[in-house]
């Protein structure tokens, strides 16, 4: 089955701006890069697939679910880490992510376990009682990866995880989200406005400019046609 799919996707926004305009993909599961300048779409595009935003016409399709009519059940299978900072600094790691677990529906302890569990799959298990606000950049895009996370979900949409980060920081982060997608066994969309970044981790990749296609497809075919 296509873990993604659009058809002919038009996003106007009521100011006007065309932020998609009809755009068809076909993405198959694992991990796949979306790439854009800023401004291109990606972030529109992910609010749509998690049914926070709705199409202005035009279909999509995620995990086989509409996200436009069964967004609850999109969102309960699909882990969002956003591209700004939605940290509560006084709140340390623990409680938000468990805070988290418990607004996706668990019940009390297994939301702490789930919590636990998804800080130490980020490598912050030693420093999960640390108040988020001491925390570096890097720390604090764990969190957000764990709270994505924290769910069980069966696909990952990364909105710039690698942002504010430092080459090292970059490269530990891609590292990282690869790591989950394998072991996890799920796939994972990530977003990113530097294509030679991702397109290193992902076995497929979706472009857009200006809201529009420029090209869909699976890196190894990438690679020999070009
Ligand atoms: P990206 O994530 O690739 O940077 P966005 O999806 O955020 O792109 O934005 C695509 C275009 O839509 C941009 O021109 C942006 O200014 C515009 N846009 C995004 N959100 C809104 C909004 N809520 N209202 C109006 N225009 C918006
Ligand atoms: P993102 O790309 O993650 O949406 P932005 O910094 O582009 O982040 O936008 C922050 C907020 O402002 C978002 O809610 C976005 O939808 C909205 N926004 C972005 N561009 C515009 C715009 N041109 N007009 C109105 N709202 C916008």
């Amino acid at each position: 089955m296509s873990l993604i799919t659009t058809q002919l996707l038009t996003k106007r926004y009521p100011n006007g701006v065309t932020a998609l305009s009809e755009l068809t993909v076909d993405v198959e599961p694992g991990v796949v890069g979306l790439v854009g300048a800023n401004g291109a779409g990606k972030s529109t595009l992910i609010k749509i697939l998690l049914g926070l935003l709705p199409p202005t016409s035009g279909g999509v399709r995620v995990l086989g679910l509409d996200p436009a009519t069964d967004g609850e059940q999109v969102r309960a299978r699909v882990g969002y880490m956003p591209e700004h900072d939605c940290l509560p600094p006084d709140l340390v790691a623990a409680e938000f992510v468990t805070h988290m677990a418990r607004v996706s529906g668990l019940p009390r302890t297994a939301a702490r376990e789930r919590a636990s569990e998804a800080l130490r799959h980020v490598g912050l298990y030693e420093e999960r009682y640390r108040q988020i606000g001491g925390y570096s950049t890097g720390m604090k895009q764990r969190v957000k990866l764990a709270q994505a996370l924290v769910h069980d979900p069966d696909l990952l949409l990364l909105d710039e995880p690698t942002n504010g980060l430092d080459p090292a920081g970059r490269d530990a982060m891609l590292a990282l989200v690869m790591r989950i997608g394998t072991e996890f066994g799920i796939s994972v969309v990530v977003c990113s406005h530097l294509l030679g970044e991702v397109e290193r981790i992902c076995d497929s990749l979706v472009a857009i400019d200006g809201g529009r296609l420029l090209r869909s497809d699976r890196i190894s075919a990438m690679t020999t046609a070009t």
